[in-house]
């Protein structure tokens, strides 16, 4: 059974998540403050935290930066929704994703079915095929596997969600995906409602890629979606 760890202090809304979880199927243990969120998450084995950032005892970033100096497992936070500073930070302290509040619970069932298996195909023990080759197109390449983006030689820096985008890009070069296919594919939503935040990723890429380094990586198909030509 599928384990999850959730660190939040607000009772009802706790009570709420972990109620959905539980019939999703997932088996839900519940801490109140950061340094129960600590003790747990490193002295048992859960397939997934999620980790509220404004919590008593210890907070969100510093249960996530002392989780993660030991322990490989998916970490997603619950942020406020104007702390900006709070998910750039927690990204770079190695949180998989955030999910902003107040969420919809769908939301944030869909992001914990791609932080589960995004982990599970990246484990040793899943990986029994050789390591997939870099991915390139038009000066940019790609290495799924160690994480890296690099344009004319240069490593790029893109956020975890920007990096799945130009991965779904860039594994179907030459085919056109639609918002619709890119959100489900590579953010993990199953509705449509939430296609423009693709469209953001894709304007966050092509500052980072296209107009950085002068290239033509993404080309928009109007009416239709996105697609990545070959060099
Ligand atoms: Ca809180």
């Amino acid at each position: 059974m599928t384990r999850i760890l959730l660190v939040e202090d607000e009772e009802k809304l706790a009570r709420f998540v972990e109620l959905e979880l539980a019939h999703e199927g997932y088996e839900v243990e519940r801490v109140a403050d950061g340094r129960a969120g600590v003790e747990r998450a490193l002295g048992d084995d859960f397939d997934l935290v999620l980790l509220d950032i404004l919590l008593p005892k210890l907070s969100g970033m510093e249960v996530l930066r002392r989780v993660r100096r030991e322990k490989n497992v998916p970490i997603i936070m619950l942020t406020a929704r104007d702390a900006v500073m709070d998910k750039v930070a927690g990204l770079d302290a190695g949180a998989d994703d955030y999910v902003t509040k107040p969420f919809a619970i769908e939301e944030l069932l869909a992001r914990v079915r791609v932080a589960l298996k995004r982990h599970a195909a990246s484990s040793p023990a899943a990986s029994g095929d050789p390591a997939p080759r870099p991915l390139a197109a038009c000066g940019v390449t790609l290495d799924a596997e160690r994480h890296e983006v690099t344009a004319l030689g240069e490593p790029v820096e893109l956020t975890a969600r920007e990096f799945e985008v130009l991965h779904s890009l860039m594994e179907h070069v030459g085919r056109v995906l639609t918002r619709e296919q890119l959100a489900r594919d590579a953010l993990g939503y199953d509705y449509v409602g939430e296609t423009n935040v693709v469209d953001v990723h894709i304007a966050h890429l092509r500052a980072k890629l296209d107009d950085r380094f002068g290239i033509k990586l993404i080309t928009t198909v109007r009416g239709v979606g996105y697609v990545v030509r070959e060099s």
